[in-house]
């Protein structure tokens, strides 16, 4: 098992071997422009991407181009769960600019999601696998994200789910996944991204 995390300065630095952490290695930036680009022609023609321009204009967000080949939905008005949701390579924004400054490496999460909807064939692959993993995370868990394979593989620090790999969540995960109990009452906190 590689753990792939960041130091300080910014550096990436892999973990071996030892429990399951909340990265996982094979998946980070910079993509080439050949992997983006089939990225972006595969998510096109499995209708991912075409779903998240439909529910972006919906929800009267304005377009933008952003890094890892993504379109960035802004000012996306419905409510979403998180800060940030991605259909295909279309990201939808609730937050504005200033706040997207402040966590640049969410967008290196949600390239991750991306990605995803490619490997998984669009959103009729996508939505029930993805669903399922966030049900039974919430299962074992109390929470739909912690031990959910796509978010934990999209990187749960860089999606804002948990502070660092040192953060007591994890670490009361795995003691629960340890030792289960009958009544879970999100003694993993809650399942909403950190600020
Ligand atoms: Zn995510």
């Amino acid at each position: 098992m590689r753990v792939i995390t960041r130091a300080a300065d910014g550096t990436r630095r892999t973990i071996t071997g030892g429990s399951r952490g909340p990265t996982l290695a094979g998946m980070s930036p910079p993509w080439s422009a050949g992997v983006v680009r089939l990225r972006r022609v595969v998510n096109v023609v499995n209708l991912a991407t075409p779903v998240g321009l439909v529910v972006a204009k919906a929800g009267r967000a304005e377009l933008a181009r952003g890094p890892h080949g993504l379109l960035l939905a802004k000012g996306f008005r419905p409510p979403l769960r998180a800060a940030a949701m991605t259909i295909g390579d279309v990201v939808l924004l609730r937050r504005d600019d200033d706040w997207l400054a402040r966590h640049p490496r969410l967008l290196d999460h949600e390239a991750r999601h991306a990605f995803q909807y490619a490997c998984w064939l669009g959103p009729l692959g996508f939505f029930p696998a993805y669903l399922a993993c966030a049900g039974w995370s919430l299962w074992r868990t109390g929470d739909p994200a912690l031990r959910n394979a796509f978010e934990r593989r999209a990187d749960l620090v860089d999606g804002n789910y948990v502070r660092g790999l040192d953060d007591p969540r994890l670490h009361l995960v795995k003691r629960r996944l340890r030792n289960p109990v009958r009544r879970r009452t999100g003694a993993a906190g809650s399942s909403r991204r950190l600020r």
